[in-house]
């Protein structure tokens, strides 16, 4: 059995040491839904043994029913969603993966990609390893189980010595919670307290939810222990550049969380107050593609002193339309999610703010429908960089074939998008606008600078941009 391409998006939230510990871990993937909306899980603790639910779908519809909550008993619980692109959405693949060996039982929620998988799995294998899932994250599991050290973390610093990747790793055991975050720190991870209880979440807003206090970052490369007597910190991995995720300012996150010690919504903003000193435009009216737009077009409003206007109105009970799993779904689902305010746009000189391009799908439905509203010039701003190069690290990006900006000039993607005119913010100003330096975050999407080597992928074709018309 061979692992997938990674193209994975998760969130991960644990609590320990609360009475309604399975509870609260509902609320906290709640707020983490934009992480990941294909599948969701729970596993919770007793002191005795673990208990799980999970299943395909959105975290209220999976745990829509109170009567799954007592089948969750225990004072801990970590949970996850996921979402992975076709082939591998299956439920023998969503986590928390929980597995009982020599020790005990043991749970595991993984958010992250790790590049040597196939390796180390070949090897594991090779020894009579039997593996469940085509998940990556079974190999640390098998890791653990085969160490001989002492204590849970112990394994763990073994189990991660060999894993190279992405990772913010959450284990539930019978007496404890644990959590890892890569030395990179590639994907965000904080901790926090409600009353006597630890918490554990991908993004600070699910500690608001359940109105935790936020305490801190992991730190990269930082292992958290939680147990009975509390919190301890270990850092027993080798020191490695830090390679915070860029792309999760720029799109993953949720706008109200703080990540890699910076509210996401201000940086959007900053990246759109950027666009606006990159790129000036004669325009009548700024609006945002909602609501991934809608921050940066706030901030090149400001900048600009062209009026912010809602001209496009998003229907929110539709999901992501670039989680369709096919394109000619996905035409379809740029209609069904957003309506043009015919009021704001007649005469107009438009200005279009979105966060990426990807496929060039979303921008082409969206110009038209903007045109056809009335609008007299159509210009699309982006507020990052063209996305060239797929993310190996836990962001789900298609292939390169697939990628527009990977084979396709700005004049090209601008013919195609149909648009008067199209601009991306510059590498430079990214980083500005972010705060840092250039190598303060892993940019890979933007540069093809990857962090860590992955094995190399076979060439792929160009994407033909009207093969699909
Ligand atoms: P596309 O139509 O393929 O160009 O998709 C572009 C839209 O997808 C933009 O509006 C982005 O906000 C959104 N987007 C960018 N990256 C991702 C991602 N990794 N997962 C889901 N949506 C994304």
């Amino acid at each position: 059995m061979n692992f997938r391409r990674p193209e994975e998006e998760c969130g991960i939230f644990g609590i320990f040491n609360h009475p309604e510990a399975s509870n609260l871990t509902y609320l906290g993937l709640y707020a983490l839904q934009h992480r990941g909306q294909e599948s969701c899980g729970i596993v919770s603790s007793d002191g005795l043994g673990l208990h799980a639910h999970k299943s395909m779908g959105l975290v209220a519809d999976v745990f829509g029913n109170q009567e799954i909550f007592k089948s969750l008993p225990g004072k801990a619980a970590i949970g996850h969603v996921r979402y992975s692109t076709t082939g591998s959405s299956v439920i023998k693949n969503v986590q928390p993966i929980m597995v009982d060996y020599s020790r005990g039982s043991i749970a595991v929620a993984h958010n992250g990609n790790l590049v040597n998988a196939q390796l180390i799995k070949d090897e594991l294998e090779a020894w009579g390893s039997i593996f469940q899932t085509t998940m990556d994250t079974e190999i640390v599991v098998h890791l653990l189980a085969i160490s001989k050290a002492n204590s849970l973390v112990e394994r763990l610093t073994e189990a991660l010595n060999r894993i190279k990747g992405a990772y913010c790793l959450l284990f539930l055991t019978e007496t404890r919670m644990v959590a890892a975050r890569d030395p990179h720190g590639f994907r965000p991870l904080c901790l926090g307290k409600l009353g006597d209880a630890w918490v554990v979440a991908s993004e600070s807003c699910a500690l608001d939810l359940i109105e935790a206090d936020f305490v801190r970052e992991i730190e990269p490369g930082e292992i958290v222990e939680i147990d009975k007597n509390g919190m301890t910190s270990h850092f027993p991995l080798k020191k490695a550049e830090p390679a915070p995720c860029i792309f999760e300012f720029v799109y993953f996150a949720r706008p109200d969380s703080y990540i890699f010690g910076k509210n996401v919504y201000q940086v959007r903003k900053e990246l759109g107050r950027q666009l606006a000193r990159e790129n000036r435009i004669e325009a009548d009216v700024v609006i945002p593609v909602p609501d991934s737009g809608v921050p940066a077009a706030m901030g090149y409003a400001e900048e600009s002193g062209i009026r912010f206007e809602l001209g496009l109105i998003r229907n929110h009970y539709v999901g992501r339309t670039f989680i369709e799993p096919q394109q000619s779904i996905r035409h379809f689902g740029v209609k069904i999610k957003l309506n043009p305010v015919r009021e704001v746009l007649r005469g107009k000189r438009v200005v279009i703010i979105d966060d990426s391009i990807v496929r060039g799908t979303t921008s082409r439905k969206i110009v038209k429908m903007v045109r056809n509203a009335g609008a007299k010039e159509v210009h699309v701003l982006i507020s990052s960089p063209p996305t060239s190069y797929p993310c190996y690290y836990g962001i789900d990006t298609p292939t390169r074939k697939e990628l527009i900006s990977s084979s396709h000039t700005i004049d090209e993607i601008t013919k195609y998008i149909t648009a008067d005119s199209l601009a991306y913010l510059s590498r430079e100003g990214l980083v500005s606008a972010v705060g840092g330096n250039d190598n303060s975050y892993c940019r890979a999407c933007f540069t093809g600078g990857y962090p860590i080597p992955f094995p190399k992928l076979k060439p792929e074709p160009q994407l033909d941009l009207f093969e699909k018309d």
